[in-house]
């Protein structure tokens, strides 16, 4: 699994959860429907962080990234592209 791989599967999982949870919410409470729905949702979102925590990992130091995961170019720790692995050039 690449990191972008990862990253993906972890968006779609998250968007997939939210969308379940709001479809449980405008279904109405105490419908079985409803109860699907939610668990369905936090199920969805809980494999979304798992996989977060298991496949968005730099590829240089393998270090879990989740802070800003949809934003950063480069890894927080070694400061490594996280597409290539290479070292990003200075900005100054
Ligand atoms: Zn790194």
């Amino acid at each position: 699994m690449t990191f972008h791989k990862g990253k993906k599967l972890t968006g779609a999982l998250f968007v997939s959860g939210i969308i379940s949870l709001v479809l449980a919410l405008i279904s109405g409470e105490g419908g079985a429907a409803a109860n699907t729905l939610s668990v369905l949702g936090l199920v969805l979102f809980v494999s979304g962080l798992l996989a977060c925590i298991a496949f968005c990992r730099c590829p240089a130091c393998n270090r879990a990234i989740i802070r800003k995961l949809f934003v950063l170019k480069d890894c927080p720790y070694c400061k490594r592209d996280l597409s290539t692995g290479l070292k990003t050039k200075k900005k100054k």
